[in-house]
Formats: structure tokens, sequence, C-alpha cells
């Protein structure tokens, strides 16, 4: 699509994901997968996923040799032994998950994949004992219990459906090869068997669906400034904090130069005249029509923000200097460029002020947030609709 195209769409009534398949029933759109989430909403995701992997990883790392008491009362006693290590090789990988699960604050990826170790270990575990065994199965009773608990458990996790129905369907082949093994495949238990797992995977998938839809609009609530659907300023401060702490930690660790990060603030010019000429209503669709631009010039992984009445903010990691007075120079030629109609009919336009600046390292946020606001005004003084990167003498 042709960014004057895109941009033509994006100022329809309502913010769609131009790369979502349009036959998708929109209460899907948001739970299906987290291609299109926003960077913050994924550190919100992430941070439920992680209490809940460490709650559930710390009961199933005790329940796993707890449970050594009840295969004392329901196995041949020549089978708890060897049963028991297989059990402490899962405690081990549970301690894993545990500590993964502690390290890794605000890493999906991370978490996700701790959070699929934790639930594949069992499943796993309870294959391994399969394949041991073979038709001995049978005599380990309770074990046939662990694929619908793993199933089950699904529904504990805000989960997008994709990685919810991927780690079920890995349940679901272990538990095929267990029933294949144990020549139950084509029996009524078989059959039994599997239709409860689906069942249970199909209502695990609703929970999912609905824990992910609530999440996304509590926290749009939470997050979002209503009129032009852009972050809020406390959340854009907190995680404009947050990459910072990265960033530092990848500093420590040596572990890659450090990443730049530009700041852009934003000021509309001679905004009060737009409001008392045309009225309040003409200034809202301007700020609506001005938050529009911002993301459409933006990338997925930027941050933008209303910082207060008709100031905006704008995050670039990654992007050095120069790339980001590119973005600067866009916005503002983009604003020159676009207009609103006013109540009879009269296209109204408006333009930018902008102010840029680049985090240093040892700086606190707000020596940088200073830095670019002075340059903002500094743009003002110089006659307004430009940007400045540097400092000037005033
Ligand atoms: P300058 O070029 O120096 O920035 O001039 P300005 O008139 O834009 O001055 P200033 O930035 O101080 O003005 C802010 C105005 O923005 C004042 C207020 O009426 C208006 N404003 C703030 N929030 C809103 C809003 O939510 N809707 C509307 N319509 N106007 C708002
Ligand atoms: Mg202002
Ligand atoms: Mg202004």
């Amino acid at each position: 699509m042709k960014n004057t195209e895109r941009r033509r769409f994006l100022l329809g009534i309502k913010w769609e994901n131009p790369w979502q398949p349009r036959w998708l029933p929109a209460g899907l759109r948001d739970t299906l997968n987290g291609k299109h989430h926003s960077r913050d909403f994924d550190y919100a995701r992430s941070d439920y996923l992680r209490t809940r992997v460490l709650f559930v990883g710390l009961a199933f790392t005790l329940l796993a040799p707890m449970w050594i008491l009840v295969d004392y009362l329901l196995l041949p006693l020549e089978l708890v032994a060897e049963v028991a290590l297989g059990r402490f090789l899962l405690m081990l990988t549970l301690f894993g998950v545990l500590y993964s699960a502690w390290k890794n604050q605000n890493q999906l990826n991370r978490i996700r994949n701790t959070l699929a170790a934790m639930l594949l270990a069992p499943a796993v575990f309870y294959g391994a004992l399969v394949l041991i065994y073979g038709s001995q199965m049978t005599s380990l009773v309770g074990y046939s219990f662990i694929p619908l608990l793993v199933i089950a458990f699904l529904s504990v996790f805000p989960l997008t459906l994709t990685e919810s129905l991927g780690i079920g369907l890995l349940v679901l082949l272990i538990q095929l090869m267990a029933l294949l093994t144990t020549g139950q495949l084509n029996s009524a238990y078989g059959w039994q068997d599997l239709w409860q797992l689906v069942t249970v995977l199909g209502i695990s998938l609703w929970a999912n669906h609905s824990q992910v839809s609530t999440l996304m609009r509590l926290y749009r609530q939470a997050s979002m400034d209503s009129l032009t659907g852009l972050l809020n300023r406390g959340v854009l401060l907190q995680q404009l904090h947050e990459l910072i702490r990265q960033r530092n930690v990848l500093i420590e660790n040596n572990d890659e130069p450090a990443s730049p990060i530009c700041l852009l603030m934003f000021d509309l010019d001679r905004f009060k005249r737009i409001n008392d000429t045309y009225g309040h209503s003409v200034g809202d669709l301007a700020l609506q029509v001005f938050a529009q631009i911002l993301r459409t010039e933006l990338r997925k992984n930027d941050l933008a923000a209303r910082y207060g009445g008709e100031e905006f903010i704008a995050v670039l990691p990654g992007t050095p200097k120069s790339d980001a007075a590119q973005v600067a120079e866009r916005i503002r030629q983009q604003c020159e460029n676009s207009s609103v109609t006013a109540h009879d009919g009269q296209q109204v336009s408006f333009t930018t002020s902008i102010g840029l600046t680049e985090l240093r390292i040892d700086e606190e946020l707000d020596e940088a947030l200073n830095r670019v606001d002075t340059r903002l005004y500094a743009a003002k003084h110089q006659g307004r609709n430009r940007y400045i990167d540097a400092n000037v003498p005033t």
C-alpha cells in the first residue's frame, strides 16, 4: 500500500490493522496471534504470563516429588523407584523453568518458551514412561491423567490462540503416540480419551481468548489517551524507563554496542487560534489527524504518546539521530499537507514544531526530556513548523 493510501485508510473511523485477514471476525483479531500486538502490550502480557508461570511452576515443582507418596500407594513396588528417578528429572527441569521465569522479566519470547517448557515437561515425562513401559502403562495408575492436566492448565494463561493450540496439539500428539503404543487407539477407551482432550482443549482456547481480549480491553482503557488512541503520558514514561533499563543491561553485559534511542517532542502551532476560530471540536479533529500521522510514520517498535493537551512525544529505539531527523521532517511535512474540515466546510490546516534529541548513556531521563523540550521551544522561537535537533543559543 502506498503511504498516502495507507494514511487515508488509517484516517478511517476505526484503527484497523491492514495486515490482518479481512475474513477474521473482529473479536479474534487481537487473540489469534501476537504479531500485531504493540510492544507495550507485549510487556503487560509477559508480566501476567511470568507471574502465573512462577506460581504454577512452583506448584508443579512441589507436586512432582510429593506424588511419589501416591505412587507408593498405587503402583507395583518395583516401578516406584524407576518412576521416582523420572520425577526427579522432571523436578530439575521445573527448577530450570522457575529460574528462567524469575530472570526474564519483560521478555515475552523467553517467558513464552519457559511456559511451553513448563507445560511440555510433564507431557514429555509421560511420553517417556509410555515408551519405556509400553502396554505395562495400564499399571501406572493415575498417569494417563497428565495430558488432560496439561491441556486444562493452558486455560490459566493469557496465551494467544496460536500459542495455546501449538502446545495443545503437541500434547495431543504425545497422547496419540501413547494410545498407539499401549494398543488402545482403536478402543472405546482410546476414542473417549481423545474426545476428552479435544473438548478440554476447546474450553482452554475459549478461556485464552477471553483472557487476552479482556486484558487487551483493560490495557487499552488504562494506557491509551481516549481522544487520539495513542499511549498516555504515564505509560510512555514507564516504557521509556524500561527501554533504558534494557539498554543498560546490554551495555553492562557488553553484549552489543549501545543502541541509540531518540526522542521527538511535538507541539502543534498556534493551536489556540484553531480552537478559538473554528471551535473545540475542530481542534479535537486536528489532534486525531495528527495522531494518525504519527502512527503512519512511526514503526511498530516506536512509541507514540499524547504528552499533554496538544503536545506529543515519540520514542524511536534503535534509531540514530540522522534517521530520527528524517522521521521528524516527514512528520512535519505530512502535518503541513493535512487538513481537517470545519463545520462550514472550510479546510483548516495546521503545523507542528518539533524538538529532537538522542538519549545519552549516562544521563537521567529528565535531562533528556528537558533538552528536547528546550529544542522544541527553540523551534517555536525560530518561526514554528520546523524541527531542531541541536542546542541553539537562546
Ligand atoms: P504555540 O504555537 O506557541 O504552541 O501556540 P499555541 O496556541 O498552540 O499555544 P499552546 O501550545 O500553549 O496552546 C495549547 C492549546 O491547546 C490550549 C488549549 O486550548 C488547546 N488544547 C489542549 N488540549 C486540547 C484538547 O484536548 N482539545 C482541543 N480542541 N484543544 C486542546
Ligand atoms: Mg502546548
Ligand atoms: Mg501549541
